[in-house]
């Protein structure tokens, strides 16, 4: 198969911008993956966006046995808005950098496995079906695409994603679960010179609050909370009525995703006249290094032998990715397969030119091999 100079045709994947919120962005980004398989014997599948996202795609190809099968997914949107190539950060390639919005997380990524996607469909080489889901949203956390993800999921035997590869190249076998909440507080308004002792404040309240759900961080279990946005009141002189705070959770275990959700759900005021509530849940299960993860990832790293290179995996990450779905089902997982580089969400986000050949073969080998 001829294929085009990679760096040239993932600049092309690049210019074409595509934050979560641009459906546009993203559905032009679905119809070049999609040109790109044409005239393979690839099949494709549009399911059209959803509460104003883009579209997802789904390609098929390897033997159609009714197998569990090998699946791929990668997230065709970034974090940059539209301009960022134009203003902050050109597509461009320094020595063995290429610069982009979204090339490290996770375009190059995408780019890559789909190319491994395409050779093992047109040599015939795969011994079960092969599933390449592209998505829309993970940057939002796949609000819309959670249940076609454990769909495919729970139809494979093994996940393969292609989040951006870490520290020289290390994946990723295990990731924090992630839940989020808002907490809403209403205490009483009062004059803050005349009638101070009829206010009940509602930003006194939350600073409690704020204080005991920080101190519920805990870095020996793996466990942090962040309290990251807040407001509150109405003017210098009110005793303030409402305020409001957001709270990031992240576990290493089911377990404890559980008791924190319970316990932030159940949040009880100090101040019996100011009320408390809260909304939000876990919103990304945690991904725990299971057997058949463990296993999977000994293919791998005899794969990467015979490619030349020693895979590592790197400790648990506190960043979620669609990963989490599929491992949270007992699907073996393999993640961070994408492209190495560095600066994901950042205007420095850069991917490593030579990181290409090496993980294009690797994400080959895996669909040859589980
Ligand atoms: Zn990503």
């Amino acid at each position: 198969m001829s294929t085009p100079d990679p760096v040239s045709a993932l600049s092309v994947w690049l210019a074409l911008e595509s934050p979560t919120h641009h459906a546009p962005g993203v559905n032009g980004m679905m119809d070049l993956v999609a040109a790109e398989v044409e005239g393979l014997p690839i099949a494709v599948e549009r399911i059209p966006g959803r509460d104003g996202l883009g579209d997802s795609l789904i390609l098929r190809a390897g033997l159609a046995t009714g197998a569990p099968g090998v699946a791929v997914m990668s997230h065709l949107d970034t974090v940059h808005p539209v301009g960022t190539s134009a203003r902050d950060l050109p597509v461009r390639v320094e020595g063995d950098r290429l610069y982009g919005p979204g090339v490290y997380d996770m375009k190059g990524g995408a780019y890559l496995a789909l190319q491994a996607f395409k050779q093992v469909a047109l040599a015939g080489t795969a011994k079960r079906p092969l599933v390449f889901l592209f998505t829309p949203d993970e940057e939002i956390g796949s609000p819309t695409t959670r249940g076609l993800i454990e769909e495919i999921g729970r139809k494979s035997a093994a996940v393969l994603i292609t989040e951006p590869a870490r520290e020289g190249g290390k994946i990723v076998t295990a990731r924090k679960g992630v839940g989020r909440f808002e907490v809403k507080l209403e205490g009483r308004p009062a004059h803050s010179g005349a009638r101070h002792a009829d206010g009940r404040s509602a930003i006194r309240e939350a600073a409690h609050q704020i204080l005991a759900i920080e101190g519920l961080t805990d870095y020996a279990r793996g466990l942090t909370t962040t309290v990251a946005l807040m407001g509150g009141g109405t003017a210098a002189n009110v005793i303030p009525q409402h305020a409001w705070f957001s709270v990031d959770l992240r576990v290493a275990t089911a377990a404890d995703g559980a008791v924190l959700e319970s316990q932030i759900l159940g949040l009880a005021p100090k101040d019996p006249d100011v009320r408390i509530s809260v909304t939000g849940g876990m919103n990304r299960p945690p991904y725990e290094k299971s057997p058949e993860g463990a296993a999977l990832f000994e293919t791998a790293k005899r794969i990467a032998a015979g490619i030349g290179f020693e895979l590592q995996d790197c400790p648990m990450t506190g960043g979620g990715s669609d990963g989490n779905f599929t491992a949270a089902l007992g699907v073996p997982t393999l993640d961070g397969l994408g492209i190495d580089g560095e600066g994901a969400h950042t205007l420095s986000e850069h991917a490593l030119i030579s990181s290409i050949a090496p993980r294009q073969a690797l994400i080959k080998g895996l669909l040859e091999t589980v």
